[in-house]
């Protein structure tokens, strides 16, 4: 076990004010792999300080200088793909071929999306006899949680370094593991002290401090939309930005004259990849009433390829998870619904380990607990629709509005049923993940977008002098 000092403060590793540590946990066995300090509101207020005096000096750079940092950050991630692929294993459980392909990789695409913007995009625009121009907000604080845990920082930090704006980061007190990868990388890569800084900690402690400081011009909080909400609120009454990217309870709409067997399928991994921990994962599955026993008999099939501490399914994060999703699984069958795989049991053999048998229900109605709450497990709900405006009633049935797919025998039957949903992302018949593309939520989902072009032009403001 390691125990690890120091929050990364104005450009170095300094001790932490307090003595409280958080333990970290490995999923797959149980055992205590790490301590990290637990910050306090004093923690908090030294990092502020330090990316406020960062911020003139760095909202002042030129994009290419900004660039140039950047590119070198995305190079610093991917010379340590093993280590941090190795990490995000160890505390969040995730298969290591999982761990490499996107909890490593995909940072490494997305800082270098920021690095490639910033040599086209315009700060400074013409609109009649007025120059607008495009400023960084000032000093970000992000708010992060554990289930992509290095994908959540870079999706804030690499757009907000790129507008010029300094950043004080919390990550989740379940994977800090790989937040401090992420302050060495930013060490390496020449940033000038306090354009970035970190302090792991609990949210109701160090998080709660940064969202409330004075010094912090834009919260950035991805996770529960009740801590969404509390945040929000608390922005709010200051007066401060927020972006915010919440829950989901996205709908695979799959239409008559699909290709059944892909739908299913691709269906089943997207529930199921990252152990159902994924914001944006389609967990109810909409069938055409004439085509429902094929598709629960397909999902039963596909899902027999997960297999609980096997290439495909690591455990979730922690044991609070993992009473939460079998709280949930426990709720379908007492609500009715037809367990068709899975069940809220131990998987045979993992009796050690936050493992949950992945768990397909059939005979589910919209209106019960598990289709219509965040459950963030291996868990999938299958439901019958009669024709397509009750599979859009269906679809758009949730507080929810993060994702979806529709999935239809040719693409205009798809995308003119994709604009009807009241969701911020459609994939159409398997669309491929694009990190270009702006992601976040309609609805109880969120407020503003992540990523590309889009998630740049949430930490700026827009000024426009007149001639
Ligand atoms: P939280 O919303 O509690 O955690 C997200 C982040 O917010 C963490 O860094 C957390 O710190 C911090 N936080 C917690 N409370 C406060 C607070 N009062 N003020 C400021 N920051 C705070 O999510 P959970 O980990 O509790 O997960 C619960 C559920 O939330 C999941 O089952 C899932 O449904 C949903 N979720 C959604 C995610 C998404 O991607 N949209 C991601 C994670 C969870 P700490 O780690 O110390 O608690």
């Amino acid at each position: 076990m390691k125990a690890y000092d120091g929050m990364y403060i104005d450009g170095a590793w300094r001790p932490a004010a307090g003595d409280e540590r958080i333990e970290v946990v490995n999923p797959a066995d149980e055992q205590v792999i790490a301590t990290v300090p637990a910050g306090t509101a004093q923690d908090v207020d030294e990092a502020v300080r330090a990316a406020r005096a960062a911020f003139p000096g760095w909202a002042a750079t030129a994009p290419a200088e900004r660039a140039a940092r950047i590119t070198a950050l995305r190079d610093a991630l991917a010379a340590r793909r093993e280590e941090i692929a190795g990490t995000v294993s160890a505390e969040l459980g995730a298969p290591p071929a999982f761990s490499r392909a996107v909890h490593a990789d995909l940072p490494v695409a997305v800082a270098g999306s920021y690095a490639e913007l910033l040599g086209s995009h315009e700060f400074e625009e013409k609109i009649g006899n007025s120059t607008v121009f495009h400023e960084p907000v000032g000093v970000v604080g992000a708010i992060t949680p554990w289930n992509y845990p290095l994908h959540q920082i870079v999706a804030k930090a690499a757009p907000a370094f790129a507008a010029g704006c300094t950043v004080v980061l919390k990550p989740a007190e379940d994977t800090p593991l790989v937040a401090r990868l992420f302050a060495e990388a930013v060490h390496e890569a020449g940033f000038p002290a306090g354009v970035f800084n970190l302090v792991t900690g609990r949210g109701p402690v160090a998080g709660q401090a940064l969202a409330g400081h004075e010094g912090v011009d834009l919260v950035s909080f991805t996770g529960s939309t009740a801590v969404g909400r509390q945040i929000a609120a608390t922005a709010g009454a200051a007066v401060k930005r927020v972006a915010l990217e919440l829950g989901g309870k996205s709908a695979n709409v799959i239409l008559p004259g699909a290709d059944l067997a892909k739908a299913v399928n691709v269906g089943i991994a997207n529930v199921f990849s990252n152990a159902g921990q994924t914001c944006s994962a389609w967990t109810r599955m909409l069938v055409h009433t004439e085509q429902y026993d094929e598709a629960v008999a397909l999902a039963a099939t596909a899902a027999a390829k997960y297999v609980p501490g096997g290439d495909r399914l690591g455990p979730v994060v922690s044991a609070r998870q993992r009473d939460r999703v079998r709280g949930y699984i426990r709720r379908g069958i007492e609500e009715g619904a037809r367990l068709v795989a899975g069940g809220p049991d131990a998987p045979e053999g993992r009796s050690t380990g936050y493992y949950i048998r992945p768990t397909v229900f059939a005979d589910v109605t919209p209106g019960m607990t598990i289709a219509q709450e965040e459950i963030f497990g291996p868990v999938i709900c299958v439901i019958r629709y009669e024709d397509e405006a009750d599979a859009l009633r269906i679809a758009n049935g949730t507080v929810y509005g993060l994702a979806g797919a529709v999935w239809a025998a040719d693409e205009a039957t798809a995308t003119a049923f994709a604009r009807r949903m009241d969701t911020g992302q459609v994939d159409i018949n398997g669309g491929r993940f694009n990190p270009l593309a702006p992601f976040g939520g309609y609805k109880d989902s969120g407020i503003g977008r992540e990523l590309g072009a889009h998630g740049l032009t949430e930490y700026l403001h827009t000024k426009s002098l007149q001639f």
